[in-house]
């Protein structure tokens, strides 16, 4: 621990302790992937090597392997749902205080890590420093933020009214059993953490099936989760491919609950398989395609601003990244133009050095998709800046692309397709109405920005934005960055099917089902 404390909103930071640090943990984490060997499936309190392994390599630098893998196959996905059920009597029996105090010294080991965590991070999906020093931050504080939940509502046990003296009646709110958690690249450590966070603090077994890449920061998690005493078999983790492992988990008639955070096509066929037996809970946080509204009574230097880090941060591959910017046609040329500047701006160099803002695409499936997209862009309408690959020095190593601003017709597909990569459309409107619907236009409802001074501006945008989390007058990030117990995060719409969100008060209520106990005192 340095002592310096980096969130998503974390504009800079000039600790040279931090700094020192991080340069170290880069060539460390580097040494350690050479060094460790394949990583094997938990299941319950077996350590198993799976028949086949996979690899993965970084996108920062592709010829760095990050780790070998276990891939688990269906047996190993039901003798991990078999060891979680064993282990739930245990589990949910143990008093909820217990359970909460282990699961916060979880959280402080992984703050303790943090810098190492975030290097190996930083590798692993190509995260800039400060981005991934936030995800290792946000991973701790979810997981305190449920346990914190749990206690603000004393277990979730309360008396309840009377309707007669000998008849006394207790609300109890109870865990489903084994609860299975699927979660994405991006945020490697906070998608893993959060949902296991709630899942566990309930006193929900859990099974995990992160995402291949990613693999390496779950099984960071799933140590720190043992290692301050939460049993195996409470936790389980089987990693490998989602048409496979994952499509298993989700088959698996044993689970109480699930919770998936991914791309819409994969959740919403989750979502709609669930429940054919009986209703059971299945939480799917998904994609974006995140609008940002721009009036003329803008202050165009924070608007930029917000639109350059929510557009070009991770590289675009943020279910929160803006993509799609509707600005006041008075105003629209200037904005391109400094947005334009603002991304020629952005250093050229990797994200795991000092002051690096860049990220490489996951893999050369994304890069395609970028490409396709600038094609299509530059076919239909025009490429502002950016629309290349970047192959000089360093980057050449890895899937790097250059941050792009393209302005396209209102039909073309750049507008209501995520792509997850950093490229935003801009498109001039007639006002704040018209750029409120074009905004609403969409299957998503993830996040959104406005820039404006008026306050009826504001008023209107937020009465009528069709978004979960909302962000106004933000450089800090026009749609990106929320924080848990700072801004709850969820989506409406394609967005997500909780109607709670993350690292917010209603979150955790969704791993317990209630239970009235009504007990009549013999006379
Ligand atoms: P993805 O949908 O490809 O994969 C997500 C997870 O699902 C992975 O673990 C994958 O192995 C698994 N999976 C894939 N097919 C499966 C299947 N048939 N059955 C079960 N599991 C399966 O998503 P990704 O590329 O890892 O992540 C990017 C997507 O995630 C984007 O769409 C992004 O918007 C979304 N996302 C949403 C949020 C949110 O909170 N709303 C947060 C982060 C990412």
């Amino acid at each position: 621990m340095t002592g310096f404390r980096v969130t998503y909103a974390t504009l800079s930071a000039d600790d040279e302790r931090l700094h020192a640090a991080c340069d170290g943990a880069v060539d460390a984490a580097r040494r350690a992937f050479a060094e460790h060997g394949p990583f094997p499936l938990h299941v319950g309190t077996e350590d198993r090597a799976g028949a086949t392994t996979f690899t993965t390599v970084s996108p920062v630098d592709c010829d760095v392997v990050v780790g070998e893998f276990a891939v688990g196959t269906a047996d190993d996905v039901a003798d991990a749902v078999g060891a979680a059920e064993a282990a739930f009597p245990a589990w949910s029996g143990t008093d909820w205080r217990e359970r909460c105090a282990a699961r916060d010294r979880a959280a402080d080991a992984i703050s303790d890590a943090s810098v190492t965590l975030a290097a190996e991070m930083g590798w692993e999906v190509g995260k800039s420093r400060l981005e991934a020093l936030g995800d290792v931050e946000e991973s701790a504080d979810l997981i305190r933020y449920y346990t914190h939940a749990m206690r603000q509502h004393d277990g979730f046990e309360q008396p309840m009214e009377r309707l007669a003296p000998a008849e006394a009646t207790f609300d109890v709110m109870r865990p489903y059993g084994v609860w299975g958690v699927i979660s994405p690249f991006n945020y490697p450590m906070a998608l893993v953490a959060g949902p296991m966070g709630a899942a566990l603090t309930a006193g929900n077994t859990v099974v995990l099936k992160p995402s291949e890449v990613g693999s390496w920061c779950a099984h960071r998690v799933y140590d720190a989760l043992v290692g301050a005493g939460v049993p195996p078999g409470a936790v389980n983790l089987v990693t490998g491919p989602g048409e496979t492992a994952g499509a298993a988990l989700v088959a698996d008639r044993r689970l109480g609950g699930l919770t998936f955070t991914g791309s819409s096509e994969v959740g919403m066929a989750i979502h709609s398989s669930f429940s054919a037996e009986y209703p059971r809970p299945a939480i799917c946080e998904m994609g974006g395609k995140n609008p940002v509204v721009v009036a003329a009574s803008a202050d165009l230097g924070l608007a930029v601003e917000g639109v350059a880090r929510s557009a070009f941060g991770l590289g675009g591959q943020k279910c929160s990244a803006a993509s799609r910017a509707f600005v006041d046609a008075s105003i629209v040329e200037e904005f391109c133009a400094r947005l334009a500047n603002r991304a020629a701006a952005i250093p050229a160099v990797g994200p795991l050095a000092r002051g690096g803002f860049l990220s490489p695409l996951v893999d050369d499936d994304a890069v395609a998709r970028y490409e396709a997209a600038v094609a299509e862009a530059g076919a239909t309408g025009e490429v502002v800046c950016g629309g290349a690959r970047m192959t000089d020095g360093e980057l050449g190593r890895g899937n790097f692309v250059a941050p792009t601003v393209v302005r396209v017709p209102a039909d073309s597909p750049l507008w209501t397709t995520e792509l997850f990569a950093p490229l935003i459309a801009v498109a001039a409107v007639d006002s704040l109405d018209e750029a409120i619907d074009r905004a609403n236009a969409t299957p998503y409802g993830l996040t959104a920005g406005l820039f404006a001074a008026e306050q009826e501006e504001i008023d209107t945008f937020l009465r009528h934005i069709e978004a979960g989390v909302v962000y106004v007058n933000r450089a800090a990030g026009a749609t990106t960055g929320a924080w848990p117990g700072v801004q709850p995060f969820g989506g409406w719409k394609r967005s997500g099917t909780g109607g709670k969100a993350g690292g917010g008060p209603y979150y955790l209520q969704q791993y317990l089902r209630e239970q009235s106990r009504t007990i009549v005192s013999r006379p």
